[in-house]
């Protein structure tokens, strides 16, 4: 069984090493505001994210989202952007330095997973974790469970599929036999 994940990408044709870590440096939400708005409303951190509107602000935290590569050591990794309420916020802000065990909140996901299909909305669960590392988003199970990207933070991925959502993620295309689940397992 391979402990590192690497494969030969069908997109670019070239060696891609490593388990694939796809990462945001914003939520949504911010990214699609205009120069102008970001530079009025906006704040943005590699950790921390605020827009402010007239009547209120939302407040955003940089956290991870891991899925399990089956036989591979890493996993997956999605660094995303979550939802906080302001007491989270402020708590996560004022503990950054000195995290508390067991410590987490509840959070929307607020990027678009591609090629996983776009939700409004993923509600989850954000843990704290220590030694520095981002917080782990753990989604909720859906209802009904047909949500591509909660069962495969349930179950891990295959290396095949994990190569199959690296290109598509890494290199923008689209195939639409990804928005069928897979269930593991099996
Ligand atoms: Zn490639």
């Amino acid at each position: 069984m391979p402990a590192i994940f690497a494969f030969k990408c069908s997109c670019c044709g070239e060696l891609h090493e490593g388990s694939p870590s796809i990462a945001f440096t914003a939520p949504d939400q911010y990214a699609c505001l205009s120069d102008e708005q970001k530079a009025r409303m906006g704040r943005l951190s590699s950790d921390f994210c605020t827009i402010h509107h007239e009547d209120h602000t939302d407040y955003f935290i940089r956290a991870v989202l891991e899925v399990a590569i089956h036989g591979v050591e890493e996993p997956f990794l999605w660094g995303i952007w979550v939802s906080a309420s302001k007491t989270s916020y402020e708590r996560y802000w004022e503990t950054y330095d000195n995290p508390i065990p067991g410590d987490g909140f509840f959070g929307w996901v607020c990027n678009s997973l591609t090629p996983y299909p776009w939700r409004t909305s993923r509600p989850a669960d954000v843990c704290i974790q220590l030694n520095g590392k981002r917080p782990k988003v753990v989604l909720h199970r859906s209802e009904p469970e047909h949500d591509p990207l909660v069962l495969d933070q349930l179950n891990g991925i295959s290396i095949a599929r994990a190569q199959q959502i690296a290109e598509q993620a890494i290199h923008g295309v689209s195939r639409p036999s990804l928005n069928v689940p897979s269930k593991a397992g099996g």
